[in-house]
């Protein structure tokens, strides 16, 4: 059996299957056979994929077969997954196995969907490159010596490198756009409280949202409508109801009007990526598009913001990981040395500096000066935002400063690794939509590398960030 990967989308494989071209266990195999190893994009292949595989061809003959039965996903191993291993990258969760479902996994399940293994990541999620993990660096898809990103690397190196059809990852301030603009695919992060993060691993509570990788704009679509919605298990999901006023609002058929904050990619954009850029909005204006210039006064803060409110919020979050609660327990004289061992031995370079970080600008008499700050600049940044979409349906910014970059080249320097983060920090900090779709290529060392152009909407408007993708695809 030979089957296309390369070519494949979730509506042909799931004709083929209705058709008996192949079946789901089939597929399952060719995914797992097409794994490459020295890419490095799974931290856990899970044995029990053609065992799944097997029951969605049940599904297929008894009738009850759905439009993501037997899809081989990948799943970024830092959400849970009941009875998986699940280690958020780390080494304190090295032996720990999820004890229930997150509910994004749930609906999957549900779907028929078929988990073919955890995805490597950056260390709880904190990084851009894939390269904190505790289980190694993983590939770029286009060049073996460069970076997939972060921190969502495995997920994207994943689809990019068909061995998965889509892919789930998270993204606190970046980490589902930026590896897909590095490896030539799509990312969607959806609006804060669109979908469910219960049972994904908390890092920045207020940042982080669950979505989907894909090839194409209509299998992000058909991942995205599947994990969405109101979840009585996470509180900040939104409600459905106040979610459908404002989505009846939105006109998907007017000619639609895009911003561009140019005052904002004045310095340190690779001047390739710039060339692609003006491409993309070219293509826009041909395709009927108006084009206007935006101001965002204060999105230069975005970056200075999300790096006070990211670690501030880390330091709560992974308190838990106390060597009593979960995981890795290593044990010194007393109770605070075991501490300090499970916490010094368990975690890595850059999780400890966002710990300490984040209690320094927690402590008495620092918060006000940092993290009240902080969140005051997070209302302005949001009014900036409130105002700009007056005017204009969608923003477009590049998805990255530079497309991806060598193995080892920012990681002593933390501050050029946050500076990756500079154009996707904002929809987190704001929890407005956006989306990461390829713009073209550009010549790195005589290879092509991939870049991502991003389009930002308004809250709940993720429909016409498919809209606009969908347009500017095709
Ligand atoms: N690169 C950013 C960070 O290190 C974003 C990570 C993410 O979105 N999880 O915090």
């Amino acid at each position: 059996m030979n089957i296309d990967l390369k070519s494949l989308t979730i509506n042909k494989a799931h004709e083929s299957m209705k058709n008996g071209d192949f079946t789901a266990q089939e597929l399952a195999q060719a995914y797992l056979d097409n794994i490459n190893p020295e890419l490095n994009a799974f931290i856990v292949i899970f044995d029990d994929v053609l065992e799944q595989a097997k029951m969605a061809d049940e599904r297929f003959k008894n009738g009850t077969a759905e439009l993501l039965t037997g899809i081989p996903i990948a799943i970024k191993n830092n959400i849970l997954i009941k009875g998986k291993k699940t280690t958020a990258g780390s080494k304190i969760l090295e032996d720990y196995n999820a004890t229930y479902d997150a509910t994004v996994i749930t609906k999957l399940k549900k779907a028929g969907v078929v988990f073919i293994g955890g995805t490597n990541l950056d260390e709880f999620a904190m990084g851009s490159s894939t390269e904190n993990s505790a289980y190694g660096v993983t590939k770029n898809s286009y060049d073996l010596e460069r970076v997939a990103g972060g921190s969502s690397g495995g997920s994207a190196v994943a689809v990019a490198s068909d061995m998965a059809l889509a892919a789930l990852g998270s993204d606190t301030g970046g980490s589902i756009r930026q590896p897909a603009s590095f490896n030539g695919i799509l990312g969607l992060k959806t609006t804060y409280g669109r979908v469910s993060r219960s049972g994904a691993i908390a890092v920045g509570s207020s940042l982080d949202q669950i979505g989907p990788f894909a090839k194409n704009i209509e299998d992000i679509k058909i991942v995205y409508d599947c994990i969405k919605g109101e979840d009585k298990m996470d509180s900040t999901t939104l409600k459905e109801k106040n979610i459908s006023e404002i989505e009846q609002k939105i006109n998907l058929s007017k000619k639609m009007t895009i911003g561009i904050p140019r005052h904002f990619l004045k310095e340190g954009i690779d001047s390739d990526v710039m060339e692609k850029f003006e491409e993309s909005i070219q293509s826009f204006k041909k395709k009927g598009y108006e084009i206007k210039e935006i101001e965002l006064p204060n999105i230069k803060y975005s970056l200075a913001v999300y790096y006070i409110l990211m670690p501030a919020e880390v330091s709560a979050n992974l308190s838990r990981y106390d060597g009593v609660r979960f995981g890795l327990k290593k044990e010194g004289e007393n109770l605070l040395e075991d501490y300090m061992k499970t916490k010094g031995i368990g975690f890595g370079k850059e999780v400890r500096r966002r710990i300490i970080l984040g209690t320094y600008i927690l402590s008495a008499g620092y918060k006000d000066a940092y993290y009240n700050k902080a969140q005051a600049l997070r209302e302005i940044i949001r009014e900036d935002f409130k105002k700009a979409f007056i005017d204009v349906d969608v923003i477009l910014v590049p998805t990255t400063p530079t497309p991806a970059f060598k193995i080892g080249s920012k990681g002593s320097d933390p501050m050029q690794m946050y500076l990756e983060d500079i154009f996707t920090v904002s929809s987190n900090v704001v929890g407005n939509p956006a989306i990461s779709v390829p713009m073209g290529f550009v010549d790195r060392d005589g290879k092509n590398l991939p870049v991502g152009l991003q389009i930002l909407a308004p809250h709940l408007y993720e429909e016409a960030l498919i809209k606009v993708s969908t347009d500017f695809l095709n």
